[in-house]
């Protein structure tokens, strides 16, 4: 059921049985040379489709853009401030709030987006809500730890893959990922970790300094299948769907 398809009295409707809204949000930003910008974005909505057909809560249209400032430099990508996206969720969750929503599903497909959207939740928790944030890569870990994977790495493009295999360019999939260490024995081994004498330090730093193609391992890209991903994909939606049906059951304050 999707918001924008709804006329106002089917909104009034719902808001008199019903206080769940879901609403995703992603981002247009590098995902190594081979994966489209709207990776992170792609990936919800797809999800989005899965669970519409099983669940009747209502669909707030997704919010394409997110926080991705360590990535800003790689050309399509495109970086909304913090403080900005913060204001433009809020704004969004207020209106949301007057007509009635009181649970917020809110399906992340960006690490960038999870400060905002804790901020959010604490806010929203002081106005008697609650805000679920469900980060679907983290989720398809505990789901089945061998889609576990990082930033344009086996396990989103295999979620791509899972999509439209026409999306994944796979003649830029490359052989190992390079890093640029920072010294001889300050090596670095992700978005913001750096490894001396065996204990990660976080140095943050524009991912273009990092590595050349923008993918984060640790998993390489070349271990992702169209199976992988169409398995993930189905399992996360109906995850979702469940978790919603429980999340209805909780009683706010
Ligand atoms: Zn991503």
């Amino acid at each position: 059921m999707r918001l924008s398809n709804m006329t106002w009295p089917q909104v009034e409707t719902y808001f008199k049985s019903n206080d769940m809204v879901l609403i995703s949000i992603g981002s247009i930003e590098c995902h190594g040379r081979h994966m489209p910008l709207g990776t992170d974005t792609l990936i919800p909505d797809h999800l989005l489709e899965k669970i519409e057909q099983k669940s009747d809560v209502l669909i707030a249209p997704t919010i394409p853009y997110g926080a991705c400032q360590s990535l800003s430099d790689y050309p399509g990508t495109i970086d909304i401030d913090c403080d900005i996206l913060y204001q433009f969720c809020n704004q969004i969750f207020q209106s949301l709030y007057k007509h009635g929503a009181r649970k917020f599903v809110f399906l992340n497909g960006h690490g960038g987006n999870i400060k905002t959207i804790e901020r959010l939740a604490l806010d929203y928790e002081k106005k008697g809500c609650l805000v679920a944030m469900l980060n679907w890569w983290l989720m398809a870990w505990d789901l089945n730890p061998a889609w576990k994977g990082g930033h344009g790495g086996g396990e989103e493009t295999a979620a791509i893959l899972g999509i439209d295999p026409s999306l994944v360019d796979k003649s830029e999939i490359g052989g190992e990922l390079k890093f640029y260490h920072l010294s001889d024995n300050l090596k670095a081994t992700g978005f913001r970790s750096v490894e001396f004498k065996g204990v990660s330090v976080e140095i943050p730093r524009s991912v273009t300094h990092i590595t050349d193609s923008g993918w984060i391992g640790p998993d390489h890209p070349n271990t992702a299948t169209e199976e992988w991903g169409r398995e993930m994909l189905q399992a996360s939606a109906d995850y979702i769907v469940e978790f919603m049906e429980e999340f209805k059951k909780v009683k706010l304050g």
